[in-house]
Formats: structure tokens, sequence, C-alpha cells
């Protein structure tokens, strides 16, 4: 008898994209690091900053 096996990785191949971007310069097989603003890649030193989100961009210039 073989139990009802429970997928502990529900994790799709678009979400772990989404998460995770590849670098242009390197391609798909790296990735770029996640930072608080800005993505950036150990191998060539690609560096893209990241959009920030809409509640926090509402801000006022002057
Ligand atoms: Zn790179």
């Amino acid at each position: 008898m073989s139990k009802a096996r429970v997928g502990m990785y529900a994790v799709k191949g678009e979400t772990l994209e989404r998460t995770h971007r590849s670098c242009p310069k390197c391609g798909p097989g790296t990735f770029l690091a996640e930072h608080a603003d800005r993505r950036s890649c150990g191998r060539c030193g690609y560096s893209e900053s990241k959009t920030p989100p809409p509640s926090k961009a509402k801000a006022a210039k002057g």
C-alpha cells in the first residue's frame, strides 16, 4: 500500500523565474542575487535596480 505523496514542492517554473531573474549577460543559467532594492550578478557584476513598490513610490517631490 502506498500512501498519497504530498507534494512538498508546489513551486512552478513560472514562480521560480519570477523570484529570481536570470542574468541577461551570462544567460538563463546564472541568476541574479536578490537585494533590497536591486539585483546583482555575482558572475559578471551586472546589476539592475528593482522597480519600487507603488505604495512607497508615492512620494511628492519638492
Ligand atoms: Zn552575469
